[in-house]
């Protein structure tokens, strides 16, 4: 998958990252795309390192805070100890999702939002601002045009789809800010299935949460 990904989070981005100071669902997006991209993992660890030097040149008496800790799952991936690196596994889904939605993606549950697209929200943690779910979306179909009230980003894990910005592929991320308008069309053979952050809920998931929490009621 590696040497298909050309679109990467921006810098500012992964520097978040680095500093572990990432809202959750920014974080799980990050960390899933850093499982599989080599070139994203070194620059964060060159940021780490740069954050460390920096740190220790300040008097003690500056520090007000201990140094960020890292805690990013991704970054625990290069890492030969762990028995489980974090990677996208045979199934596409990234490892740690696997408890929230399952091994496999055709045959997760999908909550439909409109014609030739499904979505799958997944839960954060209590408190936490944000929204994270899985989108679907069929050979060819295409999202609505929105804009973004705050950021968004999205990794592709099956298929493509191509908007304004370019197509995007299976690792790749689009990092995209409040002022980016788009209207994404799924690849018309393979569609297209991601793992979406974003910093507010799209309006058009609100109707298709609340009839789903409506109906575990
Ligand atoms: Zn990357």
């Amino acid at each position: 998958m590696e040497k298909t990904i050309t679109h990467h989070p921006d810098v500012a981005t992964l520097m978040c990252c680095s500093a572990g100071s990432q809202p959750e669902a920014c974080a799980a997006v990050i960390a899933s795309h850093l499982a599989v991209c080599s070139q994203c993992r070194a620059e964060v660890r060159r940021m780490q390192k740069i954050g460390v030097a920096l740190f220790d040149t300040l008097e003690p008496e500056c520090l007000a805070a201990p140094p960020p800790i890292v805690s990013m799952r991704a970054a625990e991936a290069d890492n030969p100890d762990k028995k489980e690196p974090c990677v996208i596994s045979a199934g596409e889904i990234p490892q740690f999702l696997v408890s929230c939605v399952g091994p496999c993606l055709d045959k997760m549950s999908w909550d439909p939002v409109g014609r030739g697209v499904w979505t799958h929200a997944i839960a954060l943690s209590p408190g936490a601002c944000g929204d994270l779910r899985l989108l679907k979306v069929e050979p060819g179909a295409e999202l609505p045009e929105h804009d973004h009230p705050g950021w968004e980003l999205t990794l592709i894990l099956r298929g493509s789809y191509t908007d304004e910005l370019g197509t995007f592929r299976p690792g790749d991320v689009a990092d995209l800010d409040a002022e980016v308008k788009h209207r994404p069309v799924a690849c018309p053979k393979d569609g297209c299935i991601c793992l979406m952050a974003s910093e507010h809920k799209l309006s058009l998931f609100e109707r298709v949460d609340h009839a789903r929490s409506a109906g575990d009621r």
